[in-house]
């Protein structure tokens, strides 16, 4: 065997099956985040997401139209399931669910939602802001209308938009999460799947007028295979859970290897030569330092001029 052939045979066997992907490895069957462009290269593109947003180095971009949204007010019938390393919620391909904004053109429609969450109520957002991580990042994925399901939209780099939203603790429990937690009460398992009826997805959001605020992107799936094909739009506005659903949602699934699923974000990736913009009423993302925490609360973010 020439020496060239035994180690293309050496670097075939050491790279991990497809598939066999997770977030941390604590052995040596799963390709952590760190290995994740062995078997997926497109994880090693110029244009990964996540990112940190730098709030500061942030441009302000007119066109940036604010978002509506279709169909976010009806019951939905909602299939839950366990996918190993993550627990995904699929929208029903019957009737209309569709967001329009950002500078896109057209109607994306809504096809499923998923969260990323640490350990105990710790951080576990994806996006950062200045270096700081929320504890839990809801993800809406979108695609473009012509196209059925996110696979279909996987070769247009405008395919696929998906809405971040950010959750930021309270001491009150957020009631509307409970069927959400409830579900995933009964996908403990890989592969298990259960259904939830009558959600609304405007329930789990802010209100609609504080979602002019938002910063916007455009980067790649944070999960393998990582295409490069998301336009991406972090609102501003927190939702607010408390840390006891925090602590509850990180505790309810196990992974694959039968281990809790928690920490399951992809870590941040660099901007290289892309720019975050900011819609026109976007603010600054900044926490409130701790000697306004009793004062502000939630109020006290910095403002941008447009
Ligand atoms: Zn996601």
């Amino acid at each position: 065997m020439s020496s060239a052939l035994s180690l293309a045979v050496l670097l075939w066997t050491a790279a991990p099956a497809a598939g066999d992907w997770c977030y941390e490895s604590n052995n040596t069957t799963c390709a952590d985040p760190s290995q994740w462009h062995v078997a997926y290269p497109k994880c090693a593109g110029n244009h990964q997401s996540p990112v940190d947003v730098v709030t500061k180095e942030t441009h302000y971009k007119s066109s940036l139209k604010p978002f509506t949204f279709e169909g976010y007010d009806r019951a939905l019938n909602v299939t839950v399931k366990n996918l190993g390393h993550a627990a995904r919620f699929d929208l029903p391909e019957s009737g209309k669910v569709a967001v329009q904004g950002g500078d896109m053109t057209g109607s994306y429609k809504a096809v499923q939602f998923h969260l990323h969450w640490g350990a105990d109520a710790g951080p576990g957002a994806e996006h950062t802001f200045d270096g700081e991580r929320y504890p839990m990042e809801l993800h809406i994925v979108h695609v473009k209308e012509k196209y059925r399901t996110l696979k279909d939209a996987m070769h247009d780099s405008a395919g696929v938009v998906v809405l971040a939203f950010f959750f930021e603790k309270s001491s009150n429990d957020n009631s509307h999460y409970d069927v959400l937690i409830g579900a995933l009460g009964r996908v403990r398992n890989t592969n298990s799947n259960t259904t939830v009826s009558s959600l609304r997805l405007d329930s789990l959001l802010p209100q609609p007028e504080a979602l002019a605020r938002y910063y916007y992107y455009t980067g790649s799936l944070t999960t393998p295979e990582c295409d490069e094909v998301v336009t991406w739009a972090l609102f501003q506005e927190p939702i607010l859970i408390s840390a006891t659903q925090l602590t509850t949602i990180s505790q309810k699934l196990l992974t694959e290897t039968g281990a809790p699923m928690k920490n399951i974000f992809r870590p941040m990736q660099p901007l290289n030569d892309r720019t975050v913009f900011r819609s026109r009423a976007a603010a600054l993302l900044h926490r409130t330092p701790a000697l306004w925490l009793g004062l502000l609360c939630v109020g006290g973010r910095a403002w941008l001029p447009e």
